[in-house]
């Protein structure tokens, strides 16, 4: 049997009820075994409790804390289950994603819609499917819901109170989890395990929208290190004469703050050459996201800030792809 690495987090598949309580350490640990026994056939499971909140209090040092005990339990285990609240489970996928290259072993996420100890609970399923991906998936970050294994760096939480709470728009699955379990080979590690659990939250995202007063956003550029801009469609923001971006761009090149444009349209990507705004963005400097999702391109930047001073470096790491995370 693999030896499968089970951290819990916390988020609503260890919580007591319709009540937001979680659920007490023992008591997380008591329900797991009680709801969920074939665990114990599938795998030979080492329980480690990381903590137990709500996936909102989870901040970049709780995935630089959590990177780094997996990194330490890396050699005694085949595979690892990261049991997290949905809300941002896709930013801590995609943290893991970068904080450790060439793991080389499963580390699959999961949560659940209903607390693990309720009848209709989604998590018991979960649960079985990610500790099965998690012996036999591709050994990259994934997520584990509803039947589907996904690369972790490319989803987002789609929906609230459906089971199916994670898409990815633009990357096929990796595994589904039907009468069989079927699993596609993933992400080739190219080198040793590493730990590069460097992180700058200094990263502000920005959302375009008809209306913003880009002089609110200059009066802040002081406290930021680097910029994430939700654009529309293809890549686009007002240049003309009402309320231009324009000078966001160029007073960011000035600060040496790089700009990195991502699209509020999930399905496809930014094409920056596509209309006028794009090409100034460019001109000024400002970094295609491609078809990164907001969350995977926000952690990439802060991982870019902590680990390349020179811009170019910093450039050249953003816009290749480094863990799957783009087209
Ligand atoms: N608020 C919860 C969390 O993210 C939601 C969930 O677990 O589904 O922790």
């Amino acid at each position: 049997m693999k030896r499968i690495l089970l951290v819990h987090t916390g988020g609503t598949l260890g919580m007591t009820g319709r009540r937001p309580a979680a659920l007490k350490p023992g008591e997380f640990f008591r329900t797991l075994k009680s709801r969920v026994p074939e665990l114990r056939k599938l795998a030979k499971l080492d329980l480690h409790l990381f903590s137990n909140v709500d996936s909102s209090e989870l901040q970049p040092e709780s995935w630089v804390q959590l990177a780094t005990y997996l990194h330490e339990r890396r050699d005694d285990v085949d595979g690892v289950v990261v049991t997290h609240g949905t809300d941002t489970l896709a930013w801590t996928a995609s943290a893991l994603s970068f904080l450790l290259p060439n793991f080389g072993k499963p580390i699959v996420l999961t949560g659940a819609q209903r607390p693990l100890g309720e009848v209709r609970s989604d998590a018991r399923l979960n649960l079985v499917d990610a500790v099965t991906s998690a012996s036999a998936g591709p050994k990259e970050v994934t997520v584990c819901f509803d039947s589907h294994l996904y690369r972790g760096n490319r989803v987002r939480k789609a929906s609230v109170s459906e089971y199916d709470a994670f898409d990815s728009p633009n990357f096929p699955p990796l595994g589904v989890l039907g009468v069989d379990a079927r699993f596609e080979p993933g992400l080739a590690s190219s080198g040793k395990p590493q730990l590069a659990a460097k992180l700058d939250p200094r990263v502000f995202v920005l959302k375009v929208y008809p209306g913003l007063d880009v002089e609110l956003v200059l009066a802040m550029l002081g406290r930021v290190k680097g910029l994430v801009i939700e654009a529309y469609g293809a890549g686009n923001f007002p240049v003309g004469e009402r309320r231009s971006l324009r000078p966001l761009f160029r007073e960011a090149k000035a600060r040496d703050i790089p700009v990195v444009v991502v699209s509020q349209a999930h399905r496809n990507g930014v094409d920056l050459s596509l209309y006028e705004s794009g090409v100034v963005a460019m001109e000024e400097g400002a970094i295609s996201g491609g078809d990164m999702t907001v969350s995977a391109a926000a952690v990439k930047l802060m991982h870019a800030l902590a680990t390349f001073d020179a811009p170019k470096a910093r450039r050249g790491y953003l816009e290749r792809s480094v863990a799957g995370e783009r087209t």
